[in-house]
């Protein structure tokens, strides 16, 4: 594969071999484990007086490495920053306060500088989860766990001989434990091509009228009827646990035949962790299911479990961020999100067109008929549900 997607970066690397070495070299034999307070520190250097204590304290300051002609660093609060200059709260008078919009007023302004907003430019929306390591349910030893963080990219429809101008576009970014299985994470993984499949339903006009407007909750995104694979590094990783039918036959078949790109292994999702792939960080991969839905996915960091991470593993695999793409709205109405997608229509001037559903049925309907000849689809967009 390497051949037709050059290597721009990283070397291809046993994810579980890595760290071992790198945590022998963090932690020789003889020590009997990582230091992770301050207190464990000085145990390991054999600190006893205060005054070896303010030794070590100067010689590890980082005013050693300061310079005259340093760049002054100022401490930077990024909401500071997003609020709009000159504006300044003032004191709001008691009586105020007992006006029922001030306290909504000034409540709304407490939580909008204190969350992080998608703003225009922001494309992608971290999620913040809060972290409690004093909890009696935390089962994980900071450097002791492999943390790897996969990005999930949002599908696209590569037509051959086309090349396309868009890039891929970021749509959720987990973080694993590096002893989690690949189907782990392929339960987590959102598309919108769960509530599928899509039927013409523009002959059905109850449907529509009834249609829920939210996509169903699901937190298993994974249905028995879905079947998919990962394909990293030289190896397809299937999910064979409500089928044993191998869908990547063919494609295997086909790499064989093909010289520059070789041959390729099969294997089980289900019996594969993280920490046993090889991967290259940073390369492109694929995740495909749904029959032809493609995703790209990429290996973007790994590294140790650090003190300050989440240490239940339950809440493993935690979605970081989500693409925070604005919704789609009704072309007609340009108020109302659109819920459906309307085809080979003549009364508009795009195809395939958006539409809300007050929309459609006033636009495409008279008295619960269909007029004219169109093709309506539920659309769901392509926005991850956050529970
Ligand atoms: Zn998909
Ligand atoms: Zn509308």
């Amino acid at each position: 594969m390497e051949n037709i997607y050059r290597i721009k970066c990283g070397e291809l690397i046993n994810i579980r071999a890595k760290f071992t070495e790198f945590k022998n070299e963090l932690c020789p034999t003889s020590v009997a484990h990582l230091p992770q307070t301050y207190e464990d520190v000085k145990e390991l250097l054999d600190i006893r007086s205060g005054a070896e204590e303010e030794l070590l304290e100067d010689s590890i300051s980082l005013n050693n490495l300061a310079q005259p002609d340093d760049i002054p660093i100022f401490d930077v609060n990024l909401h500071d920053l997003h609020a709009k200059p000159g504006q300044k709260s003032i004191e709001i008078p008691k009586k105020a306060m007992r006006l029922r919009c001030m306290r909504h007023r000034v409540e709304e302004n407490s939580v909008r500088y204190h969350t992080n907003i998608p703003r225009k430019y922001n494309r992608y929306r971290y999620i913040e989860h809060k972290i409690d390591n004093t909890d009696e349910s935390c089962d994980l030893v900071p450097l002791e766990e492999i943390l790897i963080t996969v990005r999930v990219y949002e599908p696209f429809v590569y037509k051959r001989g086309e090349g396309t101008a868009r890039k891929p576009r970021l749509s959720q970014e987990f973080v694993v434990l590096g002893r989690q299985e690949l189907t782990e994470l392929r339960d987590k993984i959102y598309c919108h091509c769960q509530f599928g499949p899509f039927k013409d339903i523009s002959n059905d006009f109850e449907s529509i009228k009834n249609q829920e407007t939210e996509p169903p909750e699901e937190t298993n995104t994974n249905r028995e009827d879905d079947f998919g694979f990962f394909f990293i590094a030289d190896t397809f990783y299937n999910d064979d646990r409500t089928t044993k039918t191998d869908y990547t036959k063919e494609i295997r078949e086909w790499m064989s035949r093909r010289d520059d790109i070789g041959p390729a292994q099969v294997k089980s999702m289900q019996n594969v962790k993280f920490e046993d792939l090889n991967v290259r960080v940073g390369y492109p991969q694929l995740y495909r299911h749904y029959v032809n839905c493609e995703h790209i996915i990429s290996f973007t960091d790994i590294r140790l479990l650090a003190p300050d991470d989440s240490l239940k593993s339950t809440d493993y695999p935690l979605l970081r961020c989500v693409s925070s793409s604005k919704m789609t709205l009704c072309q007609v109405c340009g108020i109302i999100e659109a819920t459906f997608t309307v085809k080979k229509s003549n009364a508009h001037i795009q195809d395939p067109v958006f539409l809300c559903r007050n929309c459609l049925i006033s636009f495409h309907y008279i008295d619960g008929k269909k007029v004219g000849n169109f093709q309506a689809f539920r659309y769901y967009g392509n926005r991850p549900i956050i529970h």
